[in-house]
């Protein structure tokens, strides 16, 4: 009887497809121990049925995977379960192979569960192309994360010398206040700023007297180091919302924001007093004079700025250490 008359297998043809089909099938009894492997798994491990049979399978099996196998065929084993697992298998030329293992249970002709039977094939390509792009994953990810930490450290330094940039064109480089072009753009700001919400706004200017003297004496750099200290001690002096920038060579403005002429006046002498009793580096120590005016609605930049430079002038002209208002 063949398969054209009734469909179905006859013993011989069964077994040539157990023995000879291209997978690698064994068998477990109800003590998981093997009693048969089929003759491409016998071809494959290059050993005997008595070799393989019990736990002699065991010894093929790669020393990374057994735990994990074991644990794997152990639980599902007690639970009667189907399982499927791969695990390299060491091949008759010793090299070891992936193998995909797939292992059902079944029963005896008593109906009872006998065992299972598993069927194997090796998909050690399929492996290591897996492996493989697992790799270049992990790599370009590695890469895009060096990438993006590199593109990150770059725009911080950007920012940073943007920064940089950015207080160095407002700021003026010997005293570190506010240079004249910043003084300009302050002094339009805070104008409209008065105009538009009707709000005080003063302003003060200093010069400090006989500067021309402290070069000549101590020289240029012992100046210049008198500059500095004056622009740190009168920034120390006044509140965050006044403004100190360098106006010119010996010459100082400071803008105060919603302050009347009269505590702009009372500021100025507090700063005069502070200049002259403080002590400077090598230059015993200096004055200035002041001049004081408060905006008016009716006053354009120029004006503004003309009738300050006359109160300083007259500071100047009525003996120097002293504070004019107008
Ligand atoms: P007055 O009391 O009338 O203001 O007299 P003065 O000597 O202070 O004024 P004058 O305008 O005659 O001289 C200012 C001096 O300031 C001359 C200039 O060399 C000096 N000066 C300007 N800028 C700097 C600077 O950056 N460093 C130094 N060391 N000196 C400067
Ligand atoms: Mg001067
Ligand atoms: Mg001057």
């Amino acid at each position: 009887m063949g398969v054209m008359d009734n469909n179905l297998l006859s013993f011989e043809e069964y077994k040539i497809l157990v023995e000879q089909a291209p997978i690698m099938i064994w068998r477990s009894n109800t003590t998981t121990a093997c009693d048969y492997f089929n003759e491409r798994w016998l071809v494959f491990t290059g050993r005997t049925m008595k070799q393989e049979i019990g736990n002699g399978w065991a010894e093929g099996v790669h020393p990374d995977d057994f735990d994990r196998c074991l644990k794997i065929y152990l639980d599902t084993f007690q639970k009667r379960e189907v399982f499927e697992m791969e695990y390299r298998l060491r091949r008759h030329d010793g090299r070891y192979r992936w193998i995909f293992d797939r292992g059902v249970p079944f029963k005896g002709p008593d109906g009872q569960f006998a065992g299972y039977i598993g069927s194997c094939i090796d998909v050690t390509e399929k492996v290591e192309a897996r492996e493989y792009l697992q790799k270049i994953h992990r790599k370009l990810e590695s890469i895009v994360d060096e990438r993006t930490a590199e593109l990150q450290r770059k725009q911080k330094e950007l920012e940073e010398l943007n920064e940089a940039l950015e207080k160095q064109a407002i700021t003026d480089t010997l005293t570190e206040v506010y240079n004249r072009q910043k003084f300009h753009e302050m002094l339009i700001q805070e104008t409209k700023e008065a105009r538009r919400y009707n709000t005080h706004l003063s302003l003060i200017m200093f010069d400090i007297d006989h500067f021309k003297l402290v070069n000549d004496t101590h020289g240029h750099q012992a100046g210049d180091t008198v500059l500095k200290e004056t622009a740190r001690l009168i920034s120390e002096n006044i509140r965050d919302a006044d403004l100190l920038a360098r106006y010119g060579g010996e010459e100082f403005m400071i803008l105060a924001p919603h302050t009347v002429r009269e505590s702009a006046f009372t500021l100025a002498e507090k700063l005069r007093e502070t200049v002259r009793t403080a002590k400077f580096n090598g230059v015993q120590h200096i004055t200035c004079s002041f001049g004081v005016t408060q905006f008016h609605v009716r006053d354009t930049i120029d004006s503004f700025l003309k009738r300050i430079d006359d109160a300083l002038y007259r500071a100047k002209n009525n003996g120097r250490d002293r504070v004019e208002m107008l």
